[in-house]
């Protein structure tokens, strides 16, 4: 449908972007980045009053979302950019979709699908991105696009691990080259922490991570971030951290990325914590983490010690989920104490209360609370199961 409005307002329409690459790839990406040689406003208004939906404009970039059902539309027109400075924003104008295709990042994202009735279905594949896919390469498309924009060096990373792929030879240069010339040092700290997050979260957040230490990258988040061997299987230990909980089956929400950003941050000290927190603006649930992170070493050791199930209980009660993985991912020999606190301990409530410490003659003052945690005590450890058990423990 869409194809057959393009035709009738004379614009050639293609589908850009990660669609067209991961359709060669046979995977499935659900973005739809349109654009269209011609009009992209004029042909979002006509496709939505075709389709119904929601249209929203963005004049200010010439595009527009066409919001379906199940379904989002990108439609932007075709357009050509320069950029007046490094790392500023580009000064845009129309563009064949050539130029389209050229102002992208690497070969493999600068294909497009024509979808004009005549020809619907072809590739349009002006920098041999289909063989650069085949042989799996990330190739730049032309010398200054890393100095254009930075953030494009980011996006490589996460490409070549994301699809294990390896840098063309002129490439791999100019990603050095752009590196030694200190490229980086023009994204803000929000956009570089940004660029961290999305590597964090992408499919290979290991490799990821090697390549960042690889071409010296990851002093911008912190001089003391060391990528060693320890590092390396700690990272690796995620995913089998991961599958674990998975398999445990117990309902938990956390991010898994955050996993990643311990365990890289996790040799540092408290003041470059501290430092790493405050340059790049960390939430303060993050920055909880990053800092009991300072203090697994002491807990691993505590929870080999617990000599009760209550100890492990007052002890993993006040770390959150993150916590508690990463001492995982450090010993994955406390898997039974862990398992243990997740699916049993964290539940256990106590059902008698003051009142039946009243009706043994007490007066209400700081002696119920410690009365109290004795029976949750007894409790955790097994020796009192039923009410009337925590009832005739109080007795005692
Ligand atoms: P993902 O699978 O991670 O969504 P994507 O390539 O689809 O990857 P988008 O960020 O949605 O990612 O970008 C869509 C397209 O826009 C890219 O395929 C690329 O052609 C172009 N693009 C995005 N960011 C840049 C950039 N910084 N420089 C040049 N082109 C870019």
């Amino acid at each position: 449908k869409a194809g057959r409005m393009a035709d009738s307002l004379d614009f050639d329409l293609y589908i850009v972007g990660g669609f067209p690459r991961d359709l060669v790839l046979g995977q499935v990406n659900h973005d739809l980045d349109l654009v269209v040689e011609g009009d992209g406003i004029e042909f979002a208004r006509e496709l939505s009053k075709e389709l119904g939906g929601h249209l929203d404009i963005y004049h200010e970039f010439g595009t527009a979302v066409v919001s379906l059902e199940d379904l989002k539309l990108d439609i932007a027109t075709t357009r050509v950019e320069y950029y007046p400075q490094v790392a500023s924003l580009p000064e845009v104008e129309h563009g064949s979709i050539q130029q389209d295709l050229f102002r992208r990042d690497f070969t493999i994202n600068a294909l497009a699908i024509q979808l004009n009735q005549a020809s619907f279905g072809q590739l349009v594949d002006y920098f041999s991105g289909k063989k650069d896919l085949e042989k799996g390469l990330i190739r730049l498309l032309h010398n200054f696009s890393l100095y254009d924009d930075p953030t494009r060096i980011f996006r490589g990373f996460r490409f070549a691990s994301r699809y294990d792929y390896n840098f063309e030879e002129n490439t791999e240069d100019l990603f050095k080259h752009a590196i030694e010339l200190d490229v980086i040092e023009k994204l803000s700290s929000d956009r570089l922490f940004n660029k961290l997050e999305l590597g964090l979260k992408d499919r290979n957040p290991v490799r990821f991570i090697s390549l960042l230490d690889e071409y010296n990258i990851l002093s911008y988040f912190s001089p003391g971030i060391e990528w060693n061997h320890e590092t390396e299987i700690l990272e690796n230990n995620v995913t089998k951290v991961l599958d674990w909980l998975h398999d445990l089956e117990i309902v938990t929400s956390f991010e898994e990325w955050v996993l990643y950003l311990i365990v890289l941050v996790h040799g540092l000290n408290e003041t470059e914590i501290k430092d790493f927190a405050n340059k790049f603006n960390i939430n303060k649930n993050l920055f909880d983490r990053l800092m009991t992170s300072l203090k697994a070493d002491k807990y691993i050791r505590i929870l080999h010690d617990a000599e009760d199930n209550s100890a492990i209980y007052y002890l993993l009660q006040g770390l959150a989920i993150e916590d508690m993985l990463f001492l995982l991912i450090k010993d994955f020999s406390l898997e039974e104490e862990i398992k243990l606190y997740l699916e049993k301990l964290q539940w256990t409530d106590i059902e008698v209360s003051g009142e039946e410490i009243i009706a043994l003659g007490y007066s209400p003052g700081p002696i119920f609370r410690e009365v109290l945690d004795e029976v949750r005590k007894a409790k955790l450890n097994g020796e009192v199961e039923t009410y009337e058990e925590e009832k005739e423990y109080l007795e005692q």
